[in-house]
């Protein structure tokens, strides 16, 4: 990993000195403390710094949801409404967290706006909370609800999340109380509905039961280093109140519960609507309603008030994906190549195959990874015997295993 450093000071980020990103700048913990002790005096400082960490996090609450937006689009490629819809829950929440209390009226409490993503496999959703996570500088659990169980039954107690959410926080339990915990898969406990039907030993519904009383907000025991609970062992208490909840899953099959009340609908307004046909039901039409008959709790649903669908990712933001988000995969092998000195280039026409090869294993963006290692494996085995040369990938590379164009460059860099 590369070290990053502060851009004012040049310190290097530490667990006790951690950096806050901006727009291709950091600025580290101590560097805050010294702008705000300009800014608004000693005195002010003198009681803010009694606990640094929290004024880390009222620099970082300030991010509106423009700017976490154009953060998240350096990584994410499309899911523009998703973006949106993320970015001002995050805002949200944060802001209920850090500033409810700064307006003097009656006692209005703002609800927690927990996320639910949905959205293909490969799509960009845990990617989004772990964007968000990073941006925020702020600890993520992230965990599979197909592994959790009821406690008491073999797997993963509901609870072992917020160890996780402890470990990420170093052991602070005050920072995991502001973290962010993504729960992917959780269509997967969806309790058997009339027209579904789903095999699991465990209950689903018993584990939506256990995820809804922590993200409805409780103190939660924990053991601080994982496994089961038992008598002897010490606890630490988890207050899950101000924990965002990022909810993620594809609902397979919900298009079909989509499809049949927009035929009721169509049936109850008569003839100037248009027919069924017409109109294909996509996932921004989803409404808590939509989710019951899938076989979500209400009450769930209800602590996950915004629902934000991503899309099928297409051939053509495959190519982007490939290419454009900071850290892309091509721009970490084209690094990997320059560190031996080899210049890598790819034909448009090798991208396209390789994200055509992507769709067909129908894993979303999530394939596109293992194709290149694949390919790429070969021209790396050889690679520093190619020191000053280009290497260009083209179709045949990607679609029938050829070798790559080696082309020697006229002025080597290492001359
Ligand atoms: P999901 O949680 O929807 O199943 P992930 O977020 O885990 O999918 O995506 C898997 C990988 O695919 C990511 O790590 C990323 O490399 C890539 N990816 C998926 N969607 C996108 C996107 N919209 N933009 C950029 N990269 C993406």
């Amino acid at each position: 990993m590369i070290q990053k450093h502060c851009s004012f000071c040049n310190a290097p980020e530490t667990a006790e000195n951690k950096l806050l990103a901006g727009n291709n700048v950091y600025i580290c913990k101590n560097c805050v403390v010294s702008a705000y002790k300009i800014m608004f005096g000693d005195e002010a400082l003198a009681k803010k710094t009694e606990n640094k960490d929290e004024l880390m996090q009222e620099v970082e609450k300030l991010m509106t949801p423009k700017e976490l937006d154009k953060f998240l689009g350096e990584y994410i490629i499309g899911q523009e409404k998703a973006r949106k819809l993320l970015s001002v829950a995050v805002y949200n929440h944060y802001k209920r967290i850090f500033k409810a209390n700064t307006i003097e009226d009656d006692d209005t409490e703002i609800a927690k706006s927990n996320v639910l993503l949905i959205g293909p496999t490969g799509s960009g959703k845990t990617l989004m909370a772990q964007t968000i996570a990073r941006v925020l500088n702020l600890p993520i659990a992230i965990t599979d609800a197909t592994s959790l169980t009821e406690a008491g039954y073999v797997g993963e107690d509901v609870e072992n999340i917020l160890t996780k959410l402890l470990q990420a926080a170093d052991g602070d339990v005050e920072r995991a109380q502001k973290g962010i915990v993504f729960i992917d898969e959780i269509d997967k406990v969806a309790r058997m509905s009339e027209n579904r039907s789903i095999t699991r030993d465990v209950s689903g519904e018993g584990v939506q039961q256990a995820l809804l009383k922590i993200i409805e907000g409780a103190d939660v025991n924990i053991p601080p280093k994982g496994g089961r609970k038992h008598p002897n062992q010490e606890f630490a208490t988890i207050n899950t109140n101000n924990i965002l909840f990022i909810c993620g899953g594809a609902f397979d099959g919900l298009n079909e519960i989509l499809k049949r009340k927009q035929g009721e609908n169509v049936l109850g307004f008569g003839h100037e609507k248009k027919t069924k046909d017409e109109q294909e039901p996509t996932y921004d039409m989803v409404e808590p309603d939509d989710l019951v008959h899938y076989g979500l709790i209400p009450e769930l649903i209800g602590r996950l008030p915004v629902i934000a669908s991503l899309q099928e990712i297409s051939e053509d933001d495959m190519v982007r994906i490939l290419t454009e988000p900071k850290n892309s995969l091509i721009k970490q092998y084209k690094k990997l190549f320059a560190i031996d000195n080899v210049e890598l280039n790819f034909e448009e026409e090798a991208l396209r195959a390789i994200a055509k090869k992507s769709i067909e294993r129908k894993t979303g963006a999530r394939g596109l990874r293992a194709i290149l290692e694949e390919n790429m494996i070969d021209i790396m085995y050889e690679l520093p015997e190619y020191s000053g040369y280009e290497v260009i990938v083209t179709k045949d590379v990607i679609e029938n295993g050829e070798a790559p164009i080696y082309m020697k460059k006229s002025v080597d860099k290492t001359a």
